[in-house]
């Protein structure tokens, strides 16, 4: 499939690398297909960024089919630029797909258009440590229709944006409040899915950690509301005495590609790494004998987070001296300097856009 491009009359120039932000500025193009039963997906285009004209029938607004991925592209010091396991997100974005009912895209075509995207809007990729191309694949159901049932047509699209240093003052420790009233998915429901409902029914639970002045929500599993989940958008670790352990994927955690990452380089180091259950009694009982090292979250968009306090009811604890672990420190330098091009990329993560 060829893809068509049409260029963008306007010229605008990219903000100072200081002035970024998070997904707030999107670059001049963007990528674009449609999908229909009749001609799977078709009419592949990489055209100027701008409003899309949608039915207010169109099911996703009614029905939520919606998936959407979250990467990341690099330029490194030498102005290459790196893709940081495109494949993996993209495979991911198929098991999505497969929970909610939209059609399967071919993963080689949609990593070459990305890579014809990126190339065009490569002014857009902002150099400085801890910046990046934030790339967003979203698939949306467009049938104007009323019922319930699989949309039969379908809009695939890439938005990219220019993005700053997630923590803006460097790796600041986060606080952490442990969800009782609400939980985020249920095992045999979508929450291993990256789908847009899942956010929407977070956000309660979000707005009162804010208010109690807390950055995220630790989800607890729906069931016993016991075991460990994950955090906001990430993945978390714990680090207990020299044993580091994430909750294993039990069909309602979204398997975070930093996540892989993070075990697979704990494996290397030779870490005793374990993927099991943690209840949060588990945790407080560890900080109470002194076991508890560290606590961080795993993400594309910050990478490595480390968190500084929790707290689940009126118990509060507190991880670490305020300033980021050491291992939290080492898995994040580990993988922005492959994610750079300043180290290695001995696991064959990263793909050169040329
Ligand atoms: C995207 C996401 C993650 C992290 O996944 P990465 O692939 O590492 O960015 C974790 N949890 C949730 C709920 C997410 O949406």
């Amino acid at each position: 499939m060829e893809i068509k491009i049409t260029q963008a009359k306007t010229n605008r120039t990219r903000p100072q690398d200081s002035e970024l932000g998070f997904g707030k500025v999107f670059t001049d193009h963007m990528f674009v297909m449609d999908y229909s039963e009749d001609n799977g997906w078709h009419n592949p285009r990489i055209e100027p960024y701008a409003d899309f004209s949608v039915a207010p029938s169109a099911m996703v607004f009614h029905y939520g089919q919606a998936i959407f991925e979250g990467l990341k592209a690099y330029k490194t010091s030498d102005n290459k630029i790196h893709l940081y396991r495109a494949r993996d997100n993209f495979e991911r974005m198929n098991r999505s797909a497969k929970g909610m009912c939209i059609p399967q895209i071919d993963v080689d075509f949609v990593m070459d258009a990305l890579k014809q995207l990126i190339k065009i809007e490569e002014k857009w990729i902002p150099q400085t440590l801890g910046t990046a191309l934030y790339i967003r694949p979203t698939i949306i159901a467009t049938d104007p229709f009323l019922g319930v049932r699989a949309s039969f047509t379908y809009k695939f699209f890439i938005i990219l944006s220019s993005v700053g240093a997630y923590y803006a003052e460097g790796l600041n420790p986060v606080k952490i409040w442990v969800s009782k009233d609400h939980v985020r998915a249920v095992r045999g429901g979508v929450g291993e899915f990256k789908t847009a409902g899942n956010y929407a029914a977070s956000l309660i639970a979000s707005e009162k950690a804010k208010k109690e002045g807390y950055a995220q929500v630790l989800w607890l599993d729906a069931i016993e509301r016991k075991y460990i989940e994950e955090v906001g958008a990430m993945n978390i670790f714990f680090l207990i005495n020299d044993e580091l352990v994430t909750p294993n994927l039990t069909g309602s955690i979204l398997p975070g590609i930093t996540r892989y990452s993070v075990i697979t380089l704990a494996k290397k180091w030779g870490m005793a790494m374990s993927e099991r259950r943690i209840s949060i009694d588990e945790v407080f009982k560890a900080h109470e004998d002194g076991k508890l090292v560290e606590v961080f979250g795993s993400g594309t968009a910050a990478v490595i987070s480390p968190v500084g306090e929790i707290r689940y009811g009126d118990k509060v604890i507190s991880i670490g001296d305020g300033t980021p672990g050491e291992t939290a420190m080492k898995f994040y330098d580990a993988l922005t300097d492959i994610q750079y091009g300043k180290a290695e990329d001995t696991e064959n993560w990263i793909e050169v856009v040329d």
